[in-house]
């Protein structure tokens, strides 16, 4: 199959969090698999290309709008990456980060449309053109409205977080030449929230208008469709509960792989992973007496409660335990709460706080820890726990979405014995948490075959993109087997659920 992905980001050249690496583990797999498979994404400014191969300009100029743009290609981690120059007086790319500019929907908005310039250039039928997430969602009534002569067979929309769904006027849509007026109503882009009936919705559109919905987990998928998980899509996801599938996502075996991890040292297998993990501590200036290495890599947002991550804190401390630490906030009065903190336990040689986006950091993390803290409030899929578990580290994790969908309690008798591989609880209290925590530290101290032989199934799990990959394809072949070529859509629409 032909498939186009369009991304705001890649691991690792381009990657914030969980999307990229979505990004990068389908893909590979998909290609592996002999589809063809494109990924398109803006080129960065601060994409380091010594990481890519046979880099060359594709299109050296074409235009989308009045403004001027080249198209990059290479490969990368095995895929066809293509980057997006894009020309715009605006620099709307040469910001040196992703997200977090005051413009970043007019960004993404122009990245839309620029995209589907390049597609229709280069005028080649594609079976499926795959939107991820708010950034890119426009490019579905963009397709349906105003590129109808693309040769796109389905449009399929992966919702990696439904709570960041991008909001603009009208008019924003109008500077990229589509009718912001004509798509603010409550069948289209309109905002579904009464405060804000001017405001367009772009992940909205995405919703209504691709022919599949794939939230990122199974979990995920049916919590999207209540007030309490959908912020305020949830009445959309429902009118539209046929074409939505969750998928639970994989995590990149290739990028993630203590045996091969060019940023730890020692490398280890399964066999070797209890000396190994021990082995990897030593870089870490703390306490290196047997105890629970405990600790959370991730955005310090509300989603994650970090009220629950500082808990984790102060209960490991009471039980014993180092706590580590790796995350920063893009909200200062968290940043500014954390920052405190740091100040509160600095010289305490049992605590490790690290507030920087650091790739080779969180490998060594995932390598030394014993116990990865996930207390998420919700969480449409989640890889830390998917990636510390292959690491040989148990995930304790709020049962919430995707979470809920791979780790299942080793002392809850209702999971059978061969699925259990951590800790889970079901409140977002600090109660449930310590409740949960004071288990792990006694399983760790009092049986220790027990937990390493956990630590030993978490290493044989298969969590890679071989399982999801195929239910992605199952979508995208009956997508493909009920497109109508005349008239450019689904008839009938395939029902999913
Ligand atoms: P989300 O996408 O909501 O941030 P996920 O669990 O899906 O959460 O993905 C998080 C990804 O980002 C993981 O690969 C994790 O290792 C990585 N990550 C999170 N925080 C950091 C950090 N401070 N430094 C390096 N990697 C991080």
């Amino acid at each position: 199959m032909r498939i186009v992905h369009l991304s705001a980001e890649f691991a690792p050249l381009a990657k914030a969090g969980g999307l990229g690496e979505v990004l990068v583990g389908l893909s590979r797999e998909l290609t592996r698999n002999s589809h063809d498979v494109d990924i398109i994404i803006p080129k960065y400014d601060f994409i380091d290309l010594s990481k890519v191969q046979d880099l060359k300009i594709e299109v050296p100029n074409f235009k989308c709008l009045e403004f001027y743009n080249a198209m990059w290609q290479a490969k990368a981690e095995e895929c066809n990456l293509h980057l997006l120059e894009a020309r715009h007086p605006a620099g709307y790319f040469h910001r040196g980060k992703i997200y977090g500019c005051e413009d970043d929907t007019a960004r993404f908005i122009y990245f839309s449309r620029a995209a589907l310039e390049y597609l229709k250039l280069k005028n080649e039928p594609i079976d499926i053109l795959h939107l991820h997430d708010w950034h890119v969602s426009l490019c579905a009534p963009l397709v349906k409205d105003l590129f109808k002569e693309l040769k796109i067979k389905a449009i399929v929309l992966s919702i990696h977080n439904v709570e960041y769904q991008g909001k603009c006027a009208p008019s924003d849509l109008d500077l990229i030449g589509f009718k912001g007026t004509h798509y603010l109503t409550p069948d289209r882009l309109q905002d579904n929230n009464p405060k804000f009936p001017k405001t367009i919705n772009l992940l909205k559109g995405g919703i209504v208008y691709a022919d599949a919905v794939v939230p990122v987990s199974p979990s995920y998928a049916k919590e999207i469709l209540t007030p309490e998980y959908g912020f305020t899509l949830d009445p959309t996801l429902q009118k539209v509960q046929h074409k939505i599938k969750g998928i639970l996502n994989g995590i990149d075996t290739t990028l993630w792989d203590p045996a091969k991890d060019p940023y730890i040292s020692p490398q280890y297998a399964i066999e070797s992973a209890i000396k190994g993990k021990l082995a990897n501590r030593v870089k870490f200036a703390l306490d290196q007496t047997k105890r629970p290495w405990v600790g959370g890599i991730t955005r310090l947002v509300p989603q994650k409660a970090p009220e629950l991550i500082e808990e984790t804190l102060k209960t490991t401390l009471e039980l014993g335990g180092c706590f580590l630490l790796l995350g920063s906030s893009p909200i200062p009065k968290i940043q500014a709460h954390f920052d405190q903190l740091k100040e509160k336990y600095k010289g305490n040689n049992r605590v490790f706080l690290h507030y920087l986006y650091d790739e080779g950091m969180a490998h060594q993390l995932y390598a030394a820890l014993d116990l990865l803290v996930v207390p998420s409030y919700f969480e449409p899929c989640g890889l830390t726990q998917l990636i510390a578990m292959r690491y040989g580290t148990l995930p304790i994790v709020r049962a919430t979405g995707g979470l809920k969908d791979t780790v299942f309690d080793c002392e809850d008798s209702k999971n059978p014995i061969q699925c259990r591989n951590g800790f889970s609880f079901v409140d977002p209290t600090k109660a449930a948490l310590n409740a949960t925590l004071k288990r792990a530290f006694a399983l760790f101290k009092s049986d220790p075959s027990t937990f390493q032989s956990l630590i030993r199934r978490n290493m044989q799990s298969d969590f890679s993109w071989k399982s999801p990959a195929q239910e992605y394809l199952k979508v995208y072949r009956t997508l493909c087997k009920h497109h109508t070529p005349k008239l450019q859509m689904q008839e009938p629409i395939p029902r999913f659920t």
